[in-house]
């Protein structure tokens, strides 16, 4: 029997990495460079649990790149988290990072759990010894974390005070995506869900389609995921269906958003909303649709289930939805994507935003802020769109062309120590 095949999100990086570099005039030393990432952290921690059992604990915060910047990525905790998934979201925030010209490197962190499996105080004591432990490496100049899947702005608050007690004094530009209450930004939560619906409104648009007939399905209804299809429909697309990980929901003349929302807040799944029927998460995929958003986890369109995609548009909420073979399938039927590094880049910015407030210590409106997102999505949408139609290359192709290029000028002006 064959061994199932072992997923690698840095295998995927790469291939997605050497692929854009094909593209370009690159010196081969700078590509050798540019394909690892700069230090890796590893780290085995102990907490007590409510029972008095001491549990271990693995985490992990990886640098891919620091030469733009200092680093910014977020902070998952999931029971899948690994070094090589780390390593692949790290590069992966350096070329978003680089797309949207915000002054960072890029980095990512996670800790190996399941955070609905711990208690309020566990979760407070496991988080707190993690970034104690990560301590070495995150500052506000160095390297800022932000919540990723599993992790929320109540985690990014006690990173925040773990720092700042170590410092004696407050810390908030240590994180982004806190509370509002000690510095976060006004609109951060919803920055991703938002910045996914600009970009994929960007390519419905370029591609004449009319918000009033086209159907949406969203996997995942985490914070991208039910934020993108809340926005969706406000922008009168029909969304037919969403999923999370206990299964989903399809409905053919539309899902009524606020009562679905208010349906999970309630009993926190979408599987059993009332006003639809219930569908597998593959069958979330496969729906009849125009415009598909995964906004769950990687990996998750492979070549089992791409060829099965009725949707025109693919727009990448997650970080790396797609198997290579999965967008091979896709591009061949003539898929257009939003990638990920552009689709889901909403989340970053406002909290570029968040960490440039808190460093000043002066705050904006809201409207600013969405203001200020919508500009800098709109304009690094229609960047890669020039860039893909003028050298005939997919979106993903020209979005890593335009942040590779970015990334290798800093690297050419700071030039290599010594
Ligand atoms: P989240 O934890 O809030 O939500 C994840 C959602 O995915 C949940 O609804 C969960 O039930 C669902 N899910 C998990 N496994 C699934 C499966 N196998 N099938 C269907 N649904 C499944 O996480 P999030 O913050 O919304 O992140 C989702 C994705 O977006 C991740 O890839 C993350 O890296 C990416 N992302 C998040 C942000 C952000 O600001 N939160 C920013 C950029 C990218």
């Amino acid at each position: 029997m064959n061994e199932p095949r072992r997923y690698s999100a840095s295998d995927v990086a790469l291939a997605q990495f050497e692929r854009a570099v094909a593209h370009m005039q690159l010196d081969p030393d700078l590509v050798e460079y540019l394909r690892r990432p700069r230090r890796e952290l590893i780290v085995h921690f102990p907490v007590y649990m409510d029972d008095g059992r001491m549990a271990m604990y693995t985490g992990y915060r990886v640098h891919h790149s620091t030469v733009r910047g200092p680093t910014k990525g977020g902070i998952r905790y999931h029971p899948d988290v690994n070094l090589d998934e780390v390593r692949a979201l790290a590069m992966w925030m350096t070329w978003k990072n680089a797309l949207m010209n915000l002054p960072y490197g890029g980095a990512k962190g996670g800790v190996a759990v399941d955070p609905s499996q711990l208690s309020r105080n566990e979760l407070r004591r496991l988080t707190r010894r993690f970034a104690s432990e990560i301590s070495v490496l995150i500052s506000p100049e160095g390297d800022i974390p932000a919540p990723d899947v599993g992790t929320n702005p109540q985690v990014m608050a006690w990173i925040m005070d773990t720092y700042s007690v170590a410092q004696g004094h407050a810390t908030p530009a240590v994180v982004t995506g806190k509370p509002l209450s000690i510095g976060g930004s006004e609109g951060r939560t919803e920055a991703t869900g938002i910045g996914v619906m600009i970009t994929a409104t960007a390519m419905m648009e370029k591609l004449g389609m009319k918000p009033e007939t086209t159907r949406v399905a969203v996997q995942g209804f985490g914070n991208v995921g039910s934020v993108a299809a809340k926005k969706m429909w406000e922008r009168g697309c029909r969304v037919v269906a969403v999923s999370d990980v206990h299964g989903g929901i399809y409905n053919d003349r539309g899902l009524d958003l606020p009562k679905l929302l208010a349906h999970v807040a309630r009993t926190g799944t979408v599987g059993d909303f009332p006003e639809g029927d219930q569908i597998t998460n593959r069958e979330t995929l496969t729906a009849a649709c125009d415009v598909l958003i995964p906004a769950a986890l990687e990996g998750q369109i492979d070549e089992q289930v791409a060829p099965d995609i009725q949707a025109r548009i693919v727009a990448e909420g997650a970080n790396g939805p797609c198997t290579l073979e999965g967008e091979r399938i896709l591009l061949e039927k003539g898929v257009e994507f939003v990638p990920d590094i552009l689709c889901n880049a909403g989340g970053v910015t406002v909290s570029y935003f968040e960490w440039v407030q808190g460093l000043m210590s002066f705050f904006w409106t809201e409207s600013e802020i969405i203001t200020r997102l919508e500009r800098l999505m709109t304009e690094a949408f229609e960047q890669v769109w020039q860039a893909s139609r003028e050298q005939g290359i997919d979106m993903r192709t020209a979005a890593y062309t335009i942040a590779i290029q970015r990334v290798v000028d800093a690297v050419e002006a700071r030039g290599i120590y010594p």
